[in-house]
């Protein structure tokens, strides 16, 4: 599902020391990028951190929040496109790690659209840096006036 390796800190100090973990992370082809950066935070036990990364898709699923309603509308997007930019948190809800994940992708014609993302498959690759803020706890709750499942600290 996907490929690592752990950045690697010289000097005195290491990673741990500082706080933070940090990965170089290779999707594999056609994974679904939510179920792969879950596993991976499964697996590392990441429920607190940072994700930036570039790639190409052939489909995506953005979220919209109607802050009137209350309601998501959520739409597909089945073409290929270059993931111009996805940036991330991750957190942690019912014991989980919780991903937010917002992309811009640019299409044929070289527009983008973007968005929060739901979910998306990849076709080409997936690069991704991701830190693990390993000694930070960071949890959500559903706040009522929003809709939102905001931070908690
Ligand atoms: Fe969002």
């Amino acid at each position: 599902m996907y490929q690592y390796t752990e950045v690697k800190e010289k000097g005195l100090l290491n990673a741990g020391t500082l706080g933070i973990k940090r990965y170089v992370l290779s999707l594999d082809n056609h994974v679904s990028i939510v179920e792969a950066l879950t596993a991976f935070c499964k697996e590392k036990d990441i429920y607190a951190g940072k994700i930036s990364g570039l790639g190409a898709v052939n489909s995506a699923t953005f979220r919209f929040l109607d802050p009137a309603t209350l309601k998501y509308v959520d739409k597909t997007f089945e073409e290929q496109m270059e993931i111009t930019n996805l940036t991330g948190n991750i957190s942690q809800k019912d014991g989980k790690p919780y991903l937010h994940l917002h992309i811009t992708a640019s299409r044929r014609d070289y527009t983008c659209i973007g968005g929060h993302l739901l979910d998306a498959r990849i076709n080409g690759a997936c690069e991704l840096f991701v830190e693990d803020y390993w000694d930070t706890a960071v949890g959500r709750y559903q706040d009522p006036e929003t809709g939102l499942n905001l931070y908690k600290f």
